[in-house]
């Protein structure tokens, strides 16, 4: 396990919350962003998410493995950043240390799915596993604990060196497929360029699987894009043959976004006809849009500013070496 050292505590910058009354009379329920600030100044953004499980709520924790994203997706507010860095395995685990001692929210789960791609950070990624599931760390189980991936396969494959070992056979992966074909994929996410969806498959199909657990394919809904039945059927034959459950989260609208968010009516049709081609389909509830904390909305629109005067020559600094 790697050595874990005291941390310094960054300070929580900001705090935001969105309560909703929950439909199936649990109560009021609680989405909570939260951002804690670095040294050099820039930000970790990190959402504790209400799950509602049957009879009770538990909390997922989502959390940052970079400050942005090289990734480039579109659809997504982080991938509109650029990479301005990744983070320390002691960044990454500081916000679970913030969630359960400073926020007052121990999370039953850990999703890597907020700002980053955890496969481009991907050793410190798994030392920060490592320490969230010791029992001098965090004691999370690694079956509560999920990496999302935008698709590498080579990371895929490292992380399921991982999942054989002893310990982490139940370890997550989720894998955002967002797209029914090659053409649709490769214009929204520039990674499928370099891997296209049929090198996609391999990896997935490659992956250890061990006891009843599914891999979970994340589809983001973007209306005019990739919503309609055609593409739903398309993703099911992608996905024929591979033990999955297929996650439809309608978008969630980045800022300045061409596209809305996704009409009621075509969220419930997209799933209707997945589940009518035998294909296992969940819908990710929609939480946090109005504080821009929900799935594809996290990043701080003044940092990226500033990241491009930081890059380049600022006005003023121009305007003084002007003759
Ligand atoms: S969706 Fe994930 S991989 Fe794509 S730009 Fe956003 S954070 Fe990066």
């Amino acid at each position: 396990m790697p050595a874990f050292a005291p941390f310094d505590v960054h300070p929580v910058v900001r705090e935001s919350r969105e309560t909703l009354e929950d439909r199936e009379g649990h109560g009021p329920i609680e989405t909570i962003k939260f951002v804690l600030q670095h040294s050099d100044g820039l930000e970790t953004e990190s959402v504790i998410i209400p799950m509602i499980r049957a009879d009770r709520v538990t909390t997922t924790l989502c959390v940052s493995s970079q400050v942005g994203c090289a990734m480039g997706c579109t659809f997504c507010e982080t991938g509109q950043m650029g990479l301005m860095k990744s983070l320390t395995a002691e960044q990454i685990v500081m916000q679970w240390w913030v969630s359960t001692y400073i926020v007052g929210v121990r999370p039953k789960n850990i999703v890597f799915m907020g700002m980053g791609e955890p496969t481009d950070n991907l050793d410190v990624v798994l030392d920060s596993i490592q320490i969230l599931v010791g029992h001098d760390g965090g004691c999370v189980p690694a079956t509560n604990i999920t990496i999302s991936t935008v698709g590498n396969p080579h990371g895929i494959a490292r992380i399921g060196e991982l999942v054989n070992q002893h310990g982490f056979h139940k370890l997550n992966l989720a894998v955002s497929l967002n797209a029914p074909n090659d053409a649709i994929r490769s214009s929204i996410m520039p990674v499928n360029r370099a891997w296209n969806m049929e090198t996609l498959r391999d990896a997935i199909v490659a992956f250890p699987k061990f006891g009843k657990g599914a891999m979970c394919i994340e589809y983001v809904l973007i209306p005019g894009v990739n919503d309609a039945q055609e593409h739903c059927d398309e993703v099911c034959e992608f996905l024929k043959g591979i033990r999955c459950s297929l996650n439809v989260i309608p978008y969630n609208p980045r800022r300045n976004s061409p596209w809305g968010a996704p009409s009621e009516e075509s969220v419930l049709a997209f799933i209707a006809r997945a589940i009518a081609n035998g294909q296992f389909t969940k819908r990710r509830g929609t939480k946090g849009r109005s504080q821009m904390a929900a799935c594809g909305q996290l990043g701080n629109e003044e940092i990226r500013k500033r990241k491009f005067v930081g890059l380049g020559v600022s006005a003023e600094s121009a305007r003084e070496s002007t003759p």
